[in-house]
């Protein structure tokens, strides 16, 4: 089946009570049993639930993985990864991640015994000069954010395979449409779906993707022993965001390059990040291991000027000033004061999120609305 096929059909059945080609919302914590363990597969909503696996299926279908997990947000399936280690254990980490993956691993799991470096992998190759004895889990987020940076998840899959680590990359920015870790040798994948795969700003989930059936049961032990899942009303309305996936897509990375192209001409603007550029560092492992370059782009104002940026930000009309990303509707940020607050400011600049630097998730409204919305609030 076709990536465009799959996110409608794959993993899906219709339904065996009536037929309904989209699965009913089990709202229920629990199921009838005739006798004890007597049941149809269903015990209680915890473990399993109806609606949330048909999600689960639909997620393994689009990553080409074997197995899906569906959480209550996105950090909770990091959380979920980083409790397959044990104290001691070591982590090797991208710089330049979400703030919320940073906050998650330095003020909680740091606490619990296990050691996070956090390492450029512009140049995958250098990431084995990190490696020792302990080091169990790399986690890879690509392209990154907000700074767009591109990390050649293959060679990194190379190292990790050959020192028998796990690779994690959090594919949230790029999509499955856009590119497939597994695929590229990663073991497990991870997801906001709060983003792209629900798509319209109006679910919090997160979700993994593995193709091992031994890893996929330690994630389902840890999903049913933490608990951290989803509910049915929020499964039903991801499934129906990712049957359109394909096509939202294919409009995010129209308009995002028509939006990359105005800026980089514009002349109030000093650098635009967009990874479609051919001058981008890795333009072209962008373009061997993603289909297309994306919605997601960031860009600074002349001389690094804050006010100016803040100015633009007030001024823009439909590009609305908000977290998130990855919805039908265009959004603007400013990471130093809202997504990477919670990284200090000498971590942050190092990577390049300076205080001018504005993020925009380009979304599919008509692309002369758009420009004419930026033109206005630049001029
Ligand atoms: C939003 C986001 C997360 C966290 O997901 P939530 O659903 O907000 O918990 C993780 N990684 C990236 C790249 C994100 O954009």
């Amino acid at each position: 089946m076709k990536f465009n096929t799959k996110t409608i059909h794959g993993g899906q059945e219709h339904d065996k009570a009536y037929g309904a080609v989209m699965p009913p919302i089990y709202q229920t914590s629990t199921y009838a049993q005739t006798t004890p363990g007597g049941h149809k597969g269903y015990e209680y909503s915890r473990t399993h639930n109806p609606t949330r696996h048909a999600l689960e299926k639909a997620f393994a279908s689009l990553e080409n993985g074997n197995f899906g997990l569906a959480f209550g947000s996105g950090l909770a399936a990091i959380d979920a990864i980083m409790k397959l280690l044990k104290p001691g254990d070591e982590v090797i980490s991208t710089n330049d991640l979400y703030g919320g993956s940073f906050r998650l691993f330095t003020k909680i799991f740091q606490n619990f015994g296990i050691k996070f470096q956090f390492v450029s992998m512009q140049n995958a190759a250098d990431i084995e000069a990190y490696i020792n004895k302990s080091t169990k889990l790399i986690w890879v987020e690509t392209p990154t954010n907000p700074m767009m940076n591109i990390i050649d998840i293959k060679t990194v899959a190379e190292i990790s395979k050959k020192h028998k680590i796990l690779l994690a990359v959090d594919n949230t920015f790029a999509s499955p449409y856009l590119q497939q870790p597994l695929d590229l040798g990663a073991d497990i994948i991870m997801h906001s779906a709060t983003k792209y795969l629900g798509g319209h700003s109006d679910v919090v989930m997160g979700a993994l993707v593995v193709k091992d059936e031994e890893l996929a049961n330690k994630l389902y032990f840890i999903q049913n022993a933490s608990g951290a899942i989803c509910g049915p009303q929020d499964s039903f309305l991801v499934l129906r965001g990712v049957k359109t996936l394909h096509v939202r897509m294919q409009r995010h990375c129209e308009n995002g390059r028509e939006v990359a192209m105005f800026l980089k001409k514009h002349p109030k603007i000093e650098n635009v990040y967009w990874p479609g550029f051919e001058d981008h560092p890795n333009h072209l492992i962008a373009k061997s291991q993603m289909k297309d370059f994306g919605g997601m782009l960031s860009f600074t104002t002349k001389g690094n000027n804050y006010s100016e940026a803040i100015k633009i930000i007030e001024k823009l009309k439909i590009f609305t000033l908000a977290e998130s990303l990855g919805g039908v509707e265009s959004l603007c940020g400013h990471p130093a004061s809202m997504t990477h607050a919670s990284i200090p400011k000498e971590e942050r600049e190092k990577t390049g999120v300076v205080d001018s630097l504005i993020r925009l998730s380009v979304g599919i409204e008509d692309i002369d609305d758009l420009l004419a919305d930026l033109k206005q609030a630049l001029d």
